[in-house]
């Protein structure tokens, strides 16, 4: 499995996104094919491939992830209609990108 993503690019700006927050451990930005109308990816600046990867020193960095995903739908403006965060895990969960990432997504009804 290569080392790099297509996230370490956006990282880097070696290709362009559309951002939405920034600090020295996390970046968050607009879904490229996005599943409703508001729909961001949150990732950390130091790519762990999977869930799997991650071990106890990264707990403050994945709440932080969650708790930004939170701010994100509020200023969005979509944390009391409802929205959904969600991390895919490996192939059968569905990732694609091997770099982790939550999503977070709403802005209309979503089904179970
Ligand atoms: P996964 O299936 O791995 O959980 O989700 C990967 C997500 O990354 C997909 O929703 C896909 O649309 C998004 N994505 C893939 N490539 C790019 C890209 O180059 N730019 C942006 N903004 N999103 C991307």
């Amino acid at each position: 499995m290569s080392d790099t993503t297509i996230f370490d690019k956006i990282i880097s700006r070696e290709i362009p996104a559309d951002i939405v927050y920034e600090d020295d451990q996390i970046l968050a930005f607009k879904d490229i094919a996005p599943k409703a109308p508001v729909h961001y990816l949150i990732i950390p600046k130091q790519r762990i491939a999977t869930l799997n990867d991650a071990s106890q020193k990264d707990q403050a960095l994945l709440g932080h992830m969650m708790l930004t995903a939170s701010n994100l739908a509020a200023e969005a403006g979509i944390a009391e209609s409802g929205y959904r965060v969600q991390m895919n895990v490996n192939k059968g969960g569905g990732q694609v990108v091997f770099h982790i990432h939550l999503h977070m997504f709403g802005g209309r009804q979503l089904a179970e």
